[in-house]
C-alpha cells in the first residue's frame, strides 16, 4: 500500500529533512495550499500547450502570457499562503484557458478553414506511409506539403484525427486515413505497421526497440535516442518511410466521422429546437476529455452504449475512442454523435452550450445537458477550471478523482459545483435524466 502524502514540496532549502515537506511546510505552507499550487501549475501547463500550438501558427495573446507569469510567480516560495486566492487563480486560469482555446481555434480556422463533418477510414492502404500522432496541425500541414507527389501516404493517429475535418488539410489526397486509436495504443499500433512515425506533441510514449529507428519527434516532443526534427523539415521522416516495407491494403471497414465545427452545429439549431420542443431530443451529453488506459475508463463506452435513443452526445479529445466507432444514428437528421475535435475544441463545445442557452432562453445549468468528463493529464485540469469558471454545475468526472485533490478541495468542488465522480453508468444515466 502506497502511503498517501498530505503534500509534497521540495522547492526551497528549508525543506523538511532536506528531502521534502510532506505533512506541512517548514515555511508554514498548509497541505491544501500546496495542492492548490500544484493544481494551478497543472492548469498553467495545460494552457501552455494550447498557447504553444497557437504560437506555432503565429497567434499570441499578451494577456494570457501575463497571467501565466503571475500564476507561476504566485507558487514561488513565500509569496502566497492563501488557499482561497489559489482557488480564485484556478478560476482565472479557467478563463484564460477559454481565451487560449479560442485563440487556437481562430488560428486553426484562419489557417486551414473551418472543419466540416468528414468520414475517415481506419486502416492502411498499399504503399509507404507515415503515421502522425499528437496535436500539432502545423506539423501535419508541413508534412503533407512535403510528402505531396512523393508516393508516401500520411495517416493520423490519436488526437490528429480531427485534422481530416479541416478543408486545408483534407485537400491532400495522400492524407488517406487514420491508424489506431487513442494515445495509449501506440506501442501496439506502431509495432504493427511498418511506417515512419512522427510525434508532434505530448502523448508520445517511450518507444519499443522494434520501431525506435523509425519514430521521429518535432516541436516540444522529444524521446531519448530518437531523431528530433527541427524547423519542420521532415526529409528524414519521408526518406525513412520510403526505405521501409510498404504497408498493405486493409479492409478499412471502420469509418469515423469527425470535424463538426461551430457553423455546422449552429446550422442545426432550428431543427434541434423543434426536436427538443416535440420531445424527440430529451437530453444532451458532453462526453469527452482525455482517454486513459485505466480499467475504470470502460465506463465511458458503457455509458454511451446505454444512453436512450432520444439523446445526443457531443464529444471531443481522445476520450471519444471509447465509443466513436459506434453507429448511434441520428434523430431526424441531427446526428446522435457529434465529434467536435481535439481537447482544445472544448472552446467550441462551450460556444455550442452558450448557443443552446440562448436558443432555449435558459441558464446553462437549467439546460437538459450534462457534462461527463474524462481526464488523463494537465490540459484536462485547465478545461475543468474553464467549465467551473463558467459556473457549470452537476458535472461528472472520471476515471478517478485527481490525486492532488484532498478532502478540503473536494468539499469545495462538491459544495459549490456538485462535481460528482463517475459511478455505475446505468445509475448515473438515471440520475442525469432525472
Ligand atoms: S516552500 Fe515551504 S513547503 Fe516547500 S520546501 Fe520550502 S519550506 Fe517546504
Ligand atoms: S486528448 Fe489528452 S490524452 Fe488524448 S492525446 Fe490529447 S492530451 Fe493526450
Amino acid at each position: 500500500m502506497v502511503e498517501k502524502l498530505d503534500m509534497f514540496c521540495y522547492q526551497c532549502s528549508q525543506t523538511a529533512g532536506e528531502t521534502g515537506c510532506t505533512v506541512r511546510g517548514v515555511c508554514g505552507k498548509e497541505p491544501t495550499v500546496a495542492r492548490l499550487q500544484d493544481n494551478l501549475l497543472f492548469a498553467i501547463k495545460g494552457i501552455s500547450a494550447y498557447l504553444y500550438h497557437a504560437r506555432e501558427l503565429g497567434y499570441t495573446d499578451p494577456e494570457v502570457d501575463a497571467f501565466l507569469e503571475r500564476g507561476f510567480y504566485s507558487t514561488l516560495t513565500n509569496v502566497n499562503f492563501d488557499a482561497a486566492e489559489f482557488v480564485n487563480l484556478a478560476l482565472e486560469a479557467g478563463a484564460m484557458n477559454i481565451k487560449t482555446m479560442n485563440l487556437l481555434k481562430k488560428a486553426h480556422i484562419e489557417t486551414y478553414g473551418e472543419p466540416v463533418p468528414t468520414e475517415v477510414k481506419v486502416g492502411s492502404v498499399k504503399g509507404p506511409g507515415i503515421i502522425a500522432t499528437g496535436h500539432s496541425m502545423k506539423a501535419l500541414a508541413e508534412l503533407l506539403k512535403q510528402t505531396e507527389g512523393t508516393g508516401v501516404n500520411v495517416y493520423t493517429h490519436s488526437e490528429l484525427l480531427p485534422a481530416h475535418g479541416y478543408p486545408g488539410l483534407h485537400k491532400y489526397e495522400h492524407l488517406v486515413g487514420q491508424i489506431g486509436g487513442p494515445w495509449f495504443d501506440q506501442k501496439k499500433t506502431f509495432s504493427k505497421y511498418s511506417a515512419a512515425i512522427l510525434g508532434t506533441s505530448n502523448c508520445v510514449l517511450l518507444p519499443l526497440d522494434d520501431y525506435k529507428d523509425r519514430i521521429f519527434t518535432s516541436g516540444v516532443a522529444q524521446l531519448p535516442g530518437v531523431q528530433h526534427i527541427e524547423d519542420y523539415d521532415f526529409t528524414p521522416v519521408i526518406e525513412k518511410a520510403k526505405s521501409l516495407p510498404e504497408l498493405e491494403d486493409e479492409p478499412r471497414d471502420t469509418v469515423l466521422t469527425t470535424g463538426f465545427g461551430l457553423s455546422t452545429v449552429l446550422s442545426l439549431a432550428g431543427k434541434i429546437k423543434e426536436l427538443v420542443e416535440a420531445g424527440k431530443i430529451r437530453h444532451f451529453f458532453v462526453v469527452g476529455g482525455c482517454d486513459s488506459p485505466k480499467p475504470q475508463a470502460k465506463y465511458y463506452t458503457e455509458f454511451v452504449e446505454k444512453l436512450p435513443q432520444d439523446t445526443v452526445v457531443l464529444t471531443l479529445a481522445c476520450g471519444k475512442y471509447r465509443f466513436n466507432d459506434m453507429d448511434l444514428g441520428d434523430i431526424e437528421g441531427v446526428p446522435r454523435l457529434i465529434d467536435l475535435g481535439q481537447c482544445n475544441d472544448a472552446g467550441v463545445g462551450i460556444e455550442i452550450v452558450a448557443a443552446l442557452s440562448d436558443l432555449f432562453g435558459m441558464e446553462i445549468n437549467d439546460l437538459p445537458l450534462t457534462f461527463v468528463l474524462s481526464w488523463m493529464e494537465q490540459k484536462a485540469a485547465a478545461i475543468l477550471w474553464s467549465l467551473l469558471y463558467l459556473g457549470i454545475k452537476d458535472m461528472y468526472i472520471g476515471p478517478i478523482i485527481p490525486g492532488w485533490v484532498n478532502e478540503d478541495i473536494l468539499n469545495v468542488l462538491v459544495e459549490n459545483y456538485n462535481l460528482t465522480p463517475i459511478g455505475n453508468p446505468e445509475e448515473d444515466i438515471k440520475k442525469m435524466l432525472g
